[in-house]
C-alpha cells in the first residue's frame, strides 16, 4: 500500500485523502487553515459531503488517515504527494495560483526524497511544466528526485464519494511514463478506464469537459427561453432530445443555471487561456453570457409579476448553488438575492445546508427554519435550488402563509398546473403558463 500525502483539504483534497485511504493506502491530509484541521481531528467535518463523515471517521480509527498542518510531517515518508488546494479565478478570468504556487514551494522547500507530484487542483494548462521548473530551480534539487503527473479531478459535490470510488474514468498526463503507471496503481482496485496522456492534454481534457457540460445547460437554456416565446415545453423537448443516443439526456435540465466553485470559474479560466493566446473562444462567451441573463432574466420576470420590487417581500428556497452541498460559491440564489436587494425587495430564505455560508455573504438575508416559514407574508416564492426536501411541500398551508400568490418554480421541479389549481400563479423556465 502507498503512503501518499493530499496537500489542501477541501472539497476534492479531503474526499481523495479519505477514499485513497480507504481502499487501503496510508493517508496523511494537509492544510494550512488550522481551525479545518483541528476540526478533522476532532472528528467535526468542515464541509457538508454525504456520507464522507462516516468514511473519514472509519479510516481515523483503522489508522489510514490523519491530519496535519505540518508539510515536514506530511511529507516524511510520503511517496506522492497530491495537490488540491484552490484555484479561483482572479479579476480577469485567469486562474489565481498563489495557493498552489505556495503549496509547490512549501513542498520543495520540505522535500528530501524522490516523490510523484500529483496536481489535482483545476490548472491553467503548461501548469505541470511550469512546477517543474519552479523545482528544478528551488533547492538544486535533480530533475529525477521528483516527477510530476497531472489528474484532474471530476467528481461533483453532493456525490463526490461515489463520483471518487466509481469514476467514469481517471485521467492521468506526464511526460514520465513510469510516474504516471505508479500513480495508475493506486486506482487500480476502483476498476475504472485510466488514460494516460501527456502533461498539457491531461489539464485540458478537464476545462474540455467542464466548459462542455456548462455548454449543455447554456444550451438548454437558451432553447428554454425559445420554448417560452413559442409556447412549448422544454422538458419534453429535452426528453425527445435526450433520447437521441448522440445526445443523451443528462445536464439537460431548463432552470437558473450553472454556478459553483468550478465552472464559471473553469469558463472563465479556459477563456482567458484562449484569448491569450489569440485564439477567439466565442462559444464559450456566449455560453457565459446566457448563464448570466439567466439570472437577470429571473429577476426580470418577478418585476413583471408583482411590479416594482421596492418593498416586496421574496421567499427564497434553497441558496447552494446545487443540492446536497453546502457551496454557495458563484451560487444563483445568492446573484438572484443581491439584484433583488438592489432593487429595494425584502429576502427571506431557507436551505438544508447553506445557511451560514449564505448569510456570510449576505448579513442582510432574513433566514428562516423551514419553507413554510420563507412562505410567511411571502408575495412571491422562488425555488432557487431542487433540494429533495422541496419536492414535496404542503402548498396549501404555504399558499396560506403567503401574502401574494406568485410561485417561480427556477428548476421546474413543481407541478405548474397542480399550482395552478390551487390558486397560485406559477412560471416555470421554458414551459408554459398553466
Ligand atoms: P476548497 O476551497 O474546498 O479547498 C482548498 C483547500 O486548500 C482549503 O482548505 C485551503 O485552506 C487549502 N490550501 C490553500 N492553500 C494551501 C497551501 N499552500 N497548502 C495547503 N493547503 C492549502 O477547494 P476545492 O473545491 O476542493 O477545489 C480544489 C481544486 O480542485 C480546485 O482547483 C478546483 O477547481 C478543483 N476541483 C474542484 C471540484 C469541486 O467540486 N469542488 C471538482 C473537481 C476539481
Amino acid at each position: 500500500m502507498a503512503k501518499i500525502s493530499v496537500i489542501g483539504t477541501g472539497y476534492v483534497g479531503l474526499v481523495t485523502g479519505t477514499c485513497f485511504a480507504d481502499i487501503g493506502h496510508q493517508v496523511i491530509c494537509l492544510d494550512i487553515n488550522v481551525h479545518r484541521i483541528e476540526q478533522l481531528i476532532k472528528g467535526i467535518m468542515p464541509i457538508y459531503e454525504p456520507g464522507l463523515k462516516q468514511i473519514v471517521e472509519e479510516n481515523v480509527q483503522a489508522e489510514r488517515l490523519s491530519f496535519t498542518t505540518s508539510y515536514a510531517d506530511a511529507l516524511k515518508e510520503a511517496e506522492f504527494a497530491f495537490i488540491a488546494v484552490g484555484t479561483p479565478s482572479s479579476e480577469d478570468g485567469e486562474a489565481d495560483m498563489q495557493y498552489v504556487k505556495q503549496a509547490v514551494d512549501s513542498i520543495v522547500a520540505n522535500l528530501d526524497h524522490t516523490i510523484i507530484i500529483v496536481n489535482k487542483s483545476t490548472v491553467p494548462v503548461g501548469t505541470g511544466d511550469w512546477v517543474a521548473e519552479i523545482i528544478k530551480d528551488q533547492n538544486g534539487l535533480d530533475a529525477p528526485g521528483f516527477s510530476i503527473v497531472s489528474n484532474p479531478e471530476f467528481l461533483r459535490e453532493g456525490s463526490a464519494v461515489n463520483d471518487f470510488m466509481q469514476p467514469d474514468r481517471v485521467v492521468l498526463g506526464s511526460t514520465d511514463l513510469d510516474a504516471a503507471n505508479e500513480v495508475a496503481e493506486l486506482y487500480e482496485p476502483l476498476r475504472s478506464p485510466i488514460m494516460i496522456t501527456d502533461l498539457r492534454t491531461a489539464e485540458m481534457i478537464k476545462y474540455a469537459s467542464n466548459a462542455f457540460l456548462a455548454t449543455r445547460i447554456s444550451f438548454i437554456n437558451e432553447m428554454a427561453n425559445i420554448c417560452e416565446s413559442l409556447g412549448a415545453d422544454v422538458r419534453e423537448v429535452a426528453r425527445g432530445m435526450g433520447m437521441d443516443k448522440r445526445i443523451g439526456p443528462s445536464f439537460l435540465d431548463a432552470g437558473l443555471g450553472w454556478g459553483g466553485s468550478c465552472f464559471p470559474k473553469d469558463v472563465k479560466a479556459l477563456t482567458h487561456m484562449a484569448d491569450t493566446r489569440g485564439a477567439h473562444p466565442q462559444l464559450l462567451q456566449a455560453v457565459m453570457d446566457i448563464n448570466q441573463n439567466q439570472r437577470s432574466r429571473t429577476v426580470q420576470k418577478l418585476e413583471k409579476a408583482l411590479g416594482d420590487l421596492k418593498g416586496r417581500r421574496i421567499g427564497i428556497l434553497g441558496l447552494s448553488f446545487k443540492p446536497n452541498t453546502d457551496d454557495t460559491r458563484d451560487a444563483p440564489a445568492l446573484d438572484i438575492i443581491h439584484m433583488l436587494l438592489e432593487k429595494g425587495a425584502k429576502v427571506q430564505a431557507f436551505d438544508p445546508q447553506a445557511m451560514q455560508a449564505s448569510k456570510d455573504e449576505i448579513p442582510a438575508l432574513d433566514l428562516r427554519q423551514n419553507p413554510y416559514e420563507v412562505a410567511e407574508g411571502a408575495d412571491a416564492l422562488l425555488l432557487a435550488t431542487e433540494w429533495n426536501e422541496f419536492k414535496s411541500l404542503n402548498f396549501v398551508e404555504i399558499k396560506v402563509n403567503m401574502r401574494g400568490n406568485v410561485i417561480f418554480d427556477g428548476r421546474n421541479l413543481w407541478d405548474g398546473q397542480a399550482l395552478h389549481n390551487l390558486g397560485f400563479t406559477y412560471f416555470g423556465i421554458g414551459v408554459p403558463t398553466p
